[in-house]
């Protein structure tokens, strides 16, 4: 499965957040795939579609798609040193699809921060250089090892040592491999070094408990969207205080507690759609009356691929999939109705499956 790590420097809000993440928890027994892990916590993705299609299909279960964040707390200044407990932290970082940053924006002089004031873009930069010097010793440890190779002439060693020495150039700029543009091409000779600057990432604001509706006005907030503007970064703001306590509620006293505070839904939804984005995955729905369930497939997978999801034995036998858009499918408010309209539609193996595509597999066994 997909997962983002939470990554920040000490103090900033990452265990206030995470325990916020597992006490919403989501019902581990319907993800027997998902890792178990003190440092793992599995969270449901909201889809209104979900609501729509049960009162369609009005199936036993429903089962939100979910997915992974993972606490990486640790990462400190000097990491990329060995400082702290560097290295095994910025291990962890390499295993994830992309990362959650997050930055304190709340002032509160009980709490010490570790650079001795609030000052988000400083906090930006500590983590990201050492992120940016583990890459840069990744790199350098690659061009080392293929110097012999490129001596001798050979023309591939040569196309690597291109994009490394691109890459290169850019870390001692301070820039992460996220801003250089590569074409698959050059993508390909630098897959295997699992860059840590080039997952995609977003930044967490974490503001104060009083502070989530005027977040606009926070200065910190703004200097962080400012800079994550300048990387085309997406920003985030929540209070974490604030969503430790939400976590702790269900239904109407959910409902009842985000009226009050002024929101529609919780800063954590918000952030774990975010980073469902971020990550790069979009969701189809088999909709039955035993379950209606959505699955998660990365953008541009096939449909043999998203049946794989399901079982692998829907992989490798596949056949056959019919499918109707979930707007066609609501549109007509019955599967029966979306036949006639011709919007039933049977696709094979090439068939690229689409953002809320309802789909039924057809599979040899
Ligand atoms: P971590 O080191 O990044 O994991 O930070 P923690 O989650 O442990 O938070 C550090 C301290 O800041 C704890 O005492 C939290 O209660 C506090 N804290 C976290 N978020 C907020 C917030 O939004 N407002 C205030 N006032 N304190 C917070």
């Amino acid at each position: 499965g997909a997962s983002c790590g939470i990554v920040g420097l000490p103090n900033v809000g990452k265990s206030t957040l995470f325990n916020a993440i597992t006490q919403a928890g989501a019902e581990s027994a319907n993800y027997p795939f998902c890792t178990i892990d003190p440092n793992v916590g599995i969270v449901e993705v909201p889809d209104e579609r979900l609501e729509k299609l049960t009162q369609i299909v009005v199936p036993n279960k429903v089962v939100p798609t979910a997915f992974e964040f993972v606490d990486i707390a640790g990462l400190v200044k000097g990491a990329s040193r060995g400082e702290g407990l560097g290295n095994q932290f910025l291990g962890h970082i390499r295993e994830v699809d992309a990362i959650a940053h997050v930055v304190r924006c709340f002032e509160d002089e009980n709490i010490t921060h570790v650079a001795g004031r609030v000052d988000p873009l400083s906090d930006i930069e500590t983590i990201n250089l050492e992120l940016i010097f583990a890459d840069l010793d990744s790199v350098d440890r690659r061009i080392d090892r293929i110097a012999r190779k490129v001596k001798s002439g050979d023309k591939e060693s040569k196309q690597e040592l291109d994009v490394l020495e691109k890459l290169k150039a850019a870390f001692e700029e301070g820039q992460s491999a996220r801003s250089v543009e590569l074409d698959d091409e050059e993508r390909k000779w630098i897959r295997d070094l699992h860059l840590l600057t080039i997952k995609p990432m977003l930044y967490v604001c974490n503001v104060a408990e009083d502070g989530i509706n005027d977040a606009d006005t926070n200065p910190h907030v703004q200097t962080v969207r400012e800079h994550a503007a300048s990387e085309g970064a997406e920003v985030v703001v929540i209070s974490a205080k604030v969503e430790a306590e939400i976590a702790e509620l269900e239904g109407e006293d959910k409902e009842m507690f985000l009226e009050e505070l002024g929101l529609t839904e919780s800063g954590l939804d918000r952030l774990i759609r975010a980073a469902y984005k971020l990550l790069g995955l979009v969701t189809y729905f088999t909709a039955g009356v035993q379950e209606v369930r959505a699955w998660t497939i990365r953008q541009g997978t096939k449909a043999p691929g998203a049946a794989g999801v399901i079982h692998t034995d829907f992989e490798r036998g596949f056949i056959r999939a019919e499918v109707i858009a979930y707007e066609h499918l609501v549109d007509a408010g019955s599967v029966a109705v979306a036949r006639e309209r011709g919007k039933y539609r049977l696709e094979g193996k090439e068939y690229v499956v689409a953002d809320g595509d309802v789909m039924h597999f057809r599979f040899n066994v």
